[in-house]
């Protein structure tokens, strides 16, 4: 069974009570977790409430020793992380790896970091007297966690907090807490003083509850849907607890006339069903300019039918199933209701046919056209493995198109044109635009959303400021 890790111990959930891990791709209970209450959650929050003062005042160097012996911890044990990923989220195990091995690169990054947070001396007019601008963490912080990549998206929140020298209470997805446990508890064992990092698994209107309402709380770092982060901005606002919410996306790709058609390719269908369309960043909607449109939708289509579908730890598995039960119905009726009103589907639409898919939460993947634009596809965030595609007059037509969402996370454009590719990147409405290039997060680049996508940045050095306080000092020579 798994456990949390609370002050520096492994623990059971304060009542007893656990509950079944499920494998999305065979339906069997991969291992069980706690049920934590509010009382381990404010348990959680004591101890990193505790920890805090001398984490903060850690010298930097010594902090970002500690962060770099857990990534060796984490390495050594990749293979074990990576089948218990798959296992516990469906998807492919090379992407499994991937993304631990992203976290690492990620956790590596804001370690290098940790001793370039700095402030200024301010001259001021009364030349006997100076400004010091100090920056300072926050404090307590908690990390809620989805389950589509819950190991970077912790590692996203972890990593800035710890290098700025915050405290943290992870809460990680109900359906995914167990690599998360394992890496938070190899974390501790590699140095981290007790209750610098905690993780308590559990409910999200328990033991997420706790976090935001919780006074020791001042700082709630989110990864997840529109709704859970409006809810989140209304309580942890009445606290006047720093928050950045990374919500839910549809990502718009616009293919122009003139692009590498092949590469343009290759970003629809990996952008689209890399980890089966499970991503905030995956691409939701496809614009191609009328003149190369058919060729694009041929080809496309060509390219789906050959993904192979399956349980992730086959080695051929290129799409896993969806994470569960509840996603791939919310997506058979999203789809359900787009046909209803018109549109085609040109390849999936359905489950997938053969006794191996018959327990796990398959479903094929999707081409849709003739998709109305107020159809729920469009409007609602597609969270699996299906892509509606759309002819456009010209780029122009396809910004106006792209821009006419509440969603503003990514979107691409693919062009050879500079002057195209420029007007796009400025008119687009996203915290993302990537040109010619799949839509992917580094942890060298700012990354969120605007509009219903979110507020605040992460990934990047600007990220660490949401950890940060600024503080002014002003001193008068005696
Ligand atoms: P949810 O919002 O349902 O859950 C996210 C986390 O919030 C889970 O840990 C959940 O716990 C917790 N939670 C739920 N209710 C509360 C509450 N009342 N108080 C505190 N915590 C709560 O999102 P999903 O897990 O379904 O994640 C998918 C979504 O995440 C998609 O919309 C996707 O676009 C978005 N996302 C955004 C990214 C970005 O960077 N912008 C990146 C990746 C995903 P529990 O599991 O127990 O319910």
């Amino acid at each position: 069974m798994a456990t949390m890790f609370i002050a520096g111990e492994s623990t059971a959930s304060s009542s007893g009570q656990t509950y079944d891990v499920i494998n999305p791709a065979t339906g069997e209970v991969v291992d069980s977790a706690p049920k934590g209450t509010e009382g381990d959650a404010r348990a959680a929050i004591d101890a990193a409430f505790a920890a805090f003062q001398a984490w903060s005042e850690t010298a930097a160097e010594a902090r970002a020793q500690l962060i770099l012996k857990g990534i060796d911890a984490v390495k050594k044990e990749i293979q074990e992380l990576s089948v218990l990923l798959t296992k516990e989220q469906g998807k492919p195990l090379g992407d499994s790896q991937r993304e631990i091995e992203h976290f690492m690169h990620g956790m590596n990054f804001y370690a290098g970091l940790a001793s370039k947070i700095r402030g200024s001396y301010v001259p001021l007019p009364d030349n006997k007297m100076y400004g010091m601008v100090l920056k300072q963490p926050v404090g307590v912080t908690g990390a809620i966690v989805p389950w589509n990549f819950p190991i970077t998206l912790m590692g996203t929140k972890v990593g800035p907090a710890l290098a700025a020298g915050c405290t943290v209470v992870v809460k990680p997805a109900s359906t995914t807490p167990l690599t998360t446990t394992r890496i938070v508890e190899l974390l501790n064992q590699a140095g981290l003083p007790k209750g610098v990092l905690n993780v308590v698994t559990g409910s999200g209107s328990v033991v997420g509850e706790e976090i935001l309402r919780n006074a020791k709380v001042s700082r709630v770092a989110f990864t997840g849907e529109s709704k859970t982060g409006k809810h989140i901005m209304e309580v942890a606002g009445s606290q006047m607890k720093r928050v950045t919410l990374e919500l839910g996306g549809s990502d718009p790709m616009i293919v122009c006339e003139d692009a590498d058609i092949d590469k343009a390719l290759t970003g629809a269908s990996v952008g689209r069903f890399y980890n089966c369309g499970q991503a905030c960043l995956a691409v939701k909607r496809l614009y191609v300019v009328e003149s190369v449109y058919a060729q694009f939708v041929e080809k496309l289509v060509g390219k789906v039918q050959r993904l192979k579908l399956g349980n992730g730890l086959d080695k051929d598995t290129r799409l896993g199933p969806m994470h569960s039960k509840v996603q791939r119905e919310e997506i058979e009726s999203q789809v359900a209701d787009t046909v209803k009103r018109g549109a085609k589907v040109l390849v999936g639409g359905k489950r997938p046919e053969g006794a191996e898919y018959e327990k796990g939460f398959f479903y094929l993947p999707t081409v849709l056209t003739d998709a109305p634009h107020d159809s729920r596809v469009v409007t609602e965030e597609t969270f699996g493995p299906v892509l509606p595609v759309f002819k456009v007059k010209d780029l122009d037509e396809g910004i106006e198109l792209a821009n006419s969402s509440q969603w503003g996370l990514g979107s691409s454009v693919w062009t050879r044109d500079l002057a195209k590719a420029r007007r796009a990147a400025e008119r687009l409405q996203a915290g993302n635009v990537w040109i010619n290039s799949l839509h992917i997060g580094y942890d060298e680049m700012p990354f969120g959303g605007v509009k219903f996508s979110g507020i605040g940045r992460e990934h990047g050095p600007e990220a660490l400021e949401y950890y940060l306080e600024t503080k002014g000092v002003v001193v008068a020579t005696p």
